[in-house]
Order: structure tokens, then C-alpha cells, then sequence
């Protein structure tokens, strides 16, 4: 837990209660903000998808007081296996442990996760509305006035764009950031029971046109990833087509990913979303208006650390409005921490997704993957 009281700011507004939103209510309502959280959709929900949470993932997780809760709703393991795409077992991985108590790696599946950090934000009185948005902002005086979609308003000390790859807080205060850019990839997962072979170790598969690996969630749920050249076509298909085309996908696969092609079912979970990042230009902030996650710094899965970095980028900008008695002092702080280790994570995810579209060598793709994650194995 961040654990310093933050005086420069009495209130905050959050706009999108995802990962990023509710990691931000959490920490500054712990922090003695009074916060409002709002978010677009009706239900609150998110989509059935396993997200897999990597070491330093889990530590954010830790600082935020939730590590238990995944521990024991989701998986957590110190291992990991690389097999050749047929089955073959080539290695088993040591996965670093960054800090002692802390599992190296683990899984857990999206609404398992959204639940926890959704008790947590209730057991904190934080007030949440839902099926609503911001639809202007303006600044006046020392805080800011917003305008919501209902015709409601309210005047904020602060208030924090968390609102998505797409989101609207950015448009609405920041003309000089864009769209995020396809790379060129999509994305299949499949949620789904787990093969009667699969241990607590999440697997890689090497070696085929598509990589793919499974990662464990649970007692008995795994999602698969398979990462193809992205066609357009494939962004529209029915559930039976994905159903489909999942499976053709998988056609060279053995191991557990064969078993999973094998037995999955139209009722599990499927999905393809074309992949597209970007590093938002500074600034991050414009006056009292300020963006977390994916509203800036959206990024591709090959580090698996997108969730990551949005609790992390929470828990930071917590910190520095504890430290600094002037909102901008703190708001330039929390983006001069995030910028370089959010490019870090974005241009490494990229450069692994454009080497495995140009065929690169499974070594030279690895080493990719180990140097990025052992720079976010350091502090942040
Ligand atoms: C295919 C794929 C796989 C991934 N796998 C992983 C993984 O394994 N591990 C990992 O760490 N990361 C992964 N990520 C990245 C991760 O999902 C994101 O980085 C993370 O969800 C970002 O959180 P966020 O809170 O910024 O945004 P979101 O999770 O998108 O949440 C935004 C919230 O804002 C709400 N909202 C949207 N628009 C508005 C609006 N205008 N007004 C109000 N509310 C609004 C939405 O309803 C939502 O609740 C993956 C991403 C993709 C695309």
C-alpha cells in the first residue's frame, strides 16, 4: 500500500473504471481523496478473457493490498515450460521471483480480477456511477468543472482520464495525442477447462508460423493465446467462425494446446482482437486533467504487462501527490516516473511482435523477451 496521506488534492474524479481507474480510486481514497468514479458501462462488467499477471505485475498488486485475494482466486507459479510446437518439452523456466513472498508469475481470469479491485473500491465507500461520461471539462480557478453525459456536473481537484485506448477524457483535453497504431498482429484467446495433463505451469510454444501458450487461472480455467498476422476479415467472423478458425489455427499444435484445439467447445469463450499500441506524446496532463493506462500508454500482450503498467502508473501518480504540495510539481513528477519504463514495455512489445512477423529467430526473439522483462523486474 502507497500509505502517505496526499494533501495537495481534497477530491478526484475518475473517468473509467477498468484496471487502471479502480487501481487510482483505490490508492488516492486510501490516501484521504474523497473520489468519484464513473464509468460507461451500465454493468461494470469486463469480458471473459484469462490476463495473465507477471512478477512485476504482482508486486504492484501487493503494494495496492490485493495480492492475497489473486493468490487464492487465481494462479500463481515460479515455473514455466517452452515446448516446440508439436509437444516436444525443450525447457523449463525458472521464472525470476523479484522480491521474497512474492510468486514469480501467475494468471487469473479478467472478472475473477475485476471483482476483487471491485470489492475493494466498495469496502472503501467510494462512489461509483455507471452508464455515464464526461462530456466537457474546463478548468476554472484551482479545480475543474465536468459535465456528465446525464447533464449532471461536478468541480474536481483533479480528474483522471482511465477511460481506455479510446478514450474520450483524451479527446476532450489533449489535441495533441492520437489513435493507437495497428502493428500488424491479432490476437485468439479461448478460455477454457483445464487439459487433464496441465500442471500450475504456464506453457510457450515455439516454432510454429503462430506463438501461442496457455496460461493457468485457476483451479480448473486456462486461457489459450495465439498470435497470427492480423487479416481483416477475421476481426468480423460470428462465434462459430472464430470457433472455426480458432481451431484451424491450432491445427499444428500438440501438448496441452493440442489437447485444447481437441476438446474446446462453441460454448467457451472465444475471441480475436487486432493488436495496436502507442506511447502517447507528452504531456500527460493538461492543468488538472491527467491519463493513466491504456489512455496513454496502450500497449501489444507479448510482455503481458499492459495491466501492469496501469496499476503501477496508479500507484505512482498516488505517490508523488503525496510528495508534492503543487498539483502540477506532482503531475510532471508522476510522468517523468512512468514515460521511459511505459516505452520501454511499448517499443520491446512491438519489436517482439514485428520479429515474429518477419520470421525472426526463436533465440533472437527470447532475448528480446527476457531483456525487457528483467528492466521491469527493477523498481519503478
Ligand atoms: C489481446 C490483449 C491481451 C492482453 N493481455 C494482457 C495480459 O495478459 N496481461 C496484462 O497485464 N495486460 C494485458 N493486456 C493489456 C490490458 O488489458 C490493458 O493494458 C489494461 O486493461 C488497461 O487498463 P485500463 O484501466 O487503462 O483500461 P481498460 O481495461 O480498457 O478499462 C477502461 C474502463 O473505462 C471505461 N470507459 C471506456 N470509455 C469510457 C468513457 N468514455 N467514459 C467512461 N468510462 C469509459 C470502460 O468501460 C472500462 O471499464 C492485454 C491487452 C490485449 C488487447
Amino acid at each position: 500500500m502507497t500509505g502517505e496521506n496526499i494533501s495537495s488534492i481534497a477530491s478526484a474524479l475518475i473517468v473509467g473504471g477498468g484496471i487502471g481507474g479502480m487501481a487510482a480510486a483505490i490508492s488516492l481514497a486510501r490516501a484521504g481523496v474523497k473520489v468519484d468514479l464513473i464509468d460507461l458501462d451500465p454493468d461494470w462488467r469486463v469480458y471473459g478473457a484469462g490476463i495473465t499477471i507477471t512478477g512485476p505485475t504482482l508486486r504492484a498488486y501487493s503494494q495496492l493490498g490485493l495480492l492475497d485475494r489473486i493468490k487464492q482466486e487465481g494462479a500463481v507459479t515460479d515455473h514455466s515450460r517452452i515446448r516446440l510446437f508439436n509437444g516436444q518439452i525443450l525447457r523449463v523456466l525458472d521464472e525470476p521471483v523479484i522480491e521474497e513472498g512474492l510468486p514469480a508469475t501467475g494468471g487469473i481470469m479478467r472478472p475473477v480480477l475485476h471483482r476483487i479491485m471491485q470489492d475493494a473500491v466498495r469496502a472503501l465507500d467510494i462512489p461509483v456511477r455507471l452508464g455515464l461520461t464526461v462530456t466537457a471539462l474546463s478548468e476554472t480557478g484551482d479545480a475543474v468543472d465536468a459535465t456528465f453525459s446525464d447533464g449532471s456536473s461536478g468541480r474536481y481537484d483533479l480528474v483522471i482520464g482511465a477511460d481506455s485506448v479510446f478514450s474520450g477524457v483524451r479527446d476532450l483535453c489533449f489535441p495533441h495525442m492520437g489513435p493507437a497504431q495497428p502493428t500488424g498482429q491479432g490476437c485468439w484467446r479461448i478460455s477454457i477447462r483445464k487439459p487433464p495433463e496441465q500442471d500450475n505451469m504456464g506453457e510457450f510454444y515455439f516454432g510454429a508460423e503462430a506463438p501461442c501458450g496457455i496460461t493457468i487461472c485457476g483451479e480448473d480455467a486456462v486461457y489459450l493465446f495465439l498470435l497470427t498476422p492480423h487479416v481483416e476479415r477475421e476481426e468480423h467472423l460470428s462465434d462459430d467462425e472464430l470457433f472455426d478458425h480458432l481451431q484451424a489455427h491450432l491445427a499444428p499444435f500438440g501438448g496441452n494446446a493440442g489437447w485444447i484445439r481437441d476438446n474446446m467447445t462453441r460454448a467457451d469463450w472465444i475471441n480475436y482482437r487486432p493488436l495496436a499500441a502507442v506511447l502517447q506524446p507528452r504531456p500527460w496532463s493538461n492543468g488538472r486533467v491527467v491519463l493513466l493506462g491504456d489512455a496513454v500508454h496502450a500497449t501489444t500482450p507479448h510482455l503481458a504487462s499492459g495491466a501492469g503498467m496501469a496499476v503501477e502508473s496508479a500507484i505512482v501518480l498516488a505517490q508523488e501527490l503525496a510528495r508534492n504540495a503543487s498539483v502540477n510539481a506532482a503531475l510532471q513528477a508522476y510522468e517523468d516516473r512512468r514515460f521511459d519504463r511505459c516505452r520501454d514495455v511499448i517499443e520491446s512489445s512491438v519489436a517482439i511482435g514485428q520479429l515474429q512477423l518477419d520470421h525472426g529467430r526463436p533465440d533472437q526473439i527470447a532475448g528480446l523477451i527476457e531483456g525487457a522483462l528483467a528492466r521491469l523486474n527493477e523498481p519503478f
